[in-house]
């Protein structure tokens, strides 16, 4: 899981050039796959091609990267709940521990 650092502080999931805090170069460090759910909804109403309920939640990130991604299992969409970050396809999606 990479995510992007900047010297402000700021961290961002994902390979960024520029701090959208300062402005400043980031920097891209390798950070672990681990992640816990911060909050999430479900979405019934989809874009064309998209298949109904998608379930989105927010996770947080070794120190403290924040990451929106799909969810694809409903029993997964607990505040507090620990998984991986997966990447299949070019998306990333959370996947909870096995209880
Ligand atoms: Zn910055």
């Amino acid at each position: 899981m990479q995510v992007s650092t900047c010297t402000c502080g700021k961290i961002v999931a994902l390979h960024r050039e520029q701090c959208p805090n300062c402005g400043k170069s980031m920097i891209t460090i390798d950070l672990g796959n681990d992640a816990i759910v911060l909050t999430y909804t479900t979405l019934y109403t989809v874009p064309e091609g998209f298949k109904a309920p998608i379930f989105l939640v927010l996770v947080e990130l070794e120190q403290g990267a924040k990451l929106l991604c799909e969810c694809k299992n409903e029993n997964d969409l607990e505040i507090g709940r620990k998984g991986k970050i997966v990447i299949e396809n070019e998306k990333y999606y959370f996947l909870g521990n096995t209880k």
